[in-house]
């Protein structure tokens, strides 16, 4: 047991609280994280007022950590005190059906009670004064120490500074995995929304050789860090939607190869379908909807070739693949440091999230050494 800074949820509507709480050991198979630092994500700020269905309140958020391995527990055997890690939110246990069929990166081995806020034994290893504080989508990093199954651990290189890599826990593998999977070099591409999410599609289609990277829009101000990462066009996305989707098949002479939906709005996924060329058009989610949303389109669209799909943390497999990542962070590919437009304490960590609710910068960052 010991002592760590957390910032906890106590419940919904409330503001983040910093509190110390307790951090039980590690149980088997898993692991005691030191956290060094974790980037502020717009999925944290979904528990908020209450609409998160996985998050068991009191909880500790923060899923875009990285740290170091202190403590393991028993039956752990590939990570080793003093490892440095990535927290996945998203585990690879290597033995489901899901993680055997090479089809796909989800595996849900843990997720019931990933999704009820505790460990796979069905206990949280957080305490606050002797009441339990649940975990949150399995990682909980906005605490200087945390418990994560070996499973959902990504061992990373150690010569790479965790206060930046740490975004490679959600937003830039999400953006430059979704784009390296589906673009081809020439393609002509699409990118809704250009937040933390948009912007590594952009970087990620530039790394798959697109030809066009169209950026969409309502904040014009986004565009300059869109241009510096590869953007080619930018089209602005507050004016009439049929002339938004208009103003891309101009720029492409009939639609897009390759559409990407970041902003989780059902009206611009449509936008999004909508721009795809026929014959081989693929539109690619990202964003998530409120719940209950749905999405429609006439059959046609699909009947003429077009294709709709989604993507969860870029078709990444987090344990197998991470370090390709890093290893295009650490050859100059893949842009990280000039994402992070803010660096805050634990304590600052509400004024992140208001950062990133008016719209401020790109990502804020709290480090915790
Ligand atoms: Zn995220
Ligand atoms: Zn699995």
């Amino acid at each position: 047991m010991l002592e760590s800074t957390a910032a906890v949820l106590h419940r919904p509507g409330e503001r983040l609280t910093i509190e110390t709480v307790s951090v039980a050991s590690p149980r088997l198979g898993e692991v005691l994280v030191e956290i060094a630092a974790t980037g502020l994500c717009h999925t944290d700020t979904t528990t908020f007022d209450g609409g998160n269905p996985s998050c068991v309140y009191p909880a500790i958020l923060g899923h875009e950590g990285a740290g170091r391995v202190v403590e393991v527990g028993p039956e752990v055997s590939d990570v080793r005190v003093g490892d440095h890690v990535i927290p996945l939110y998203g585990p690879e246990c290597g033995q489901c059906a899901m993680c055997r069929s090479g089809r796909t990166n989800l595996c849900w081995s843990i997720k019931k009670t990933r999704d009820r806020g505790v460990m796979p034994d069905g206990t949280p290893r957080f305490s606050l004064r002797g009441e339990p504080v649940h975990h949150f989508m399995g990682t909980s990093t906005l605490s200087r120490y945390t418990v994560v199954p070996e499973i959902a651990l990504a061992k990373i290189r150690s010569t790479v500074p965790l206060d930046t890599v740490c975004l490679l826990g959600c937003a830039v593998t999400t953006g430059v995995g979704a784009a390296m999977r589906d673009v081809r070099a020439g393609d002509t591409t699409v990118v809704f929304g250009l937040g933390g999410i948009g912007v590594n599609v952009v970087q990620g289609a530039r790394l798959a050789g697109a030809e066009r990277i169209i950026g969409v829009d309502i904040a014009p101000a986004k565009q300059s860090l869109g241009n510096k990462l590869g953007m080619t066009d930018f089209v602005d996305g507050r004016g009439d939607p049929d002339a938004v989707v208009e103003a891309i098949r101009d720029l492409t002479g009939g639609g897009v190869d390759v559409a990407f939906e970041c902003s989780g709005h059902v009206r611009v996924m449509r936008q999004a379908v909508d721009c795809c060329r026929a014959g081989w058009g693929t539109c690619v989610l990202l964003g998530a909807e409120p719940a209950g949303a749905e999405l429609s389109f006439p059959p046609v669209l699909a009947r003429y070739g077009r294709t709709v799909k989604g993507s969860y943390f870029g078709g990444v497999k987090g344990r197998s693949e991470l370090n390709l990542f890093v290893d295009l962070y650490l050859d100059g590919h893949l842009e990280i440091d000039s994402l992070i437009t803010h660096r805050l304490s634990l304590d600052e960590v509400n004024e992140g999230f208001d950062l990133m609710h008016s719209g401020n910068g790109t990502r804020s960052v709290v480090v915790f050494e």
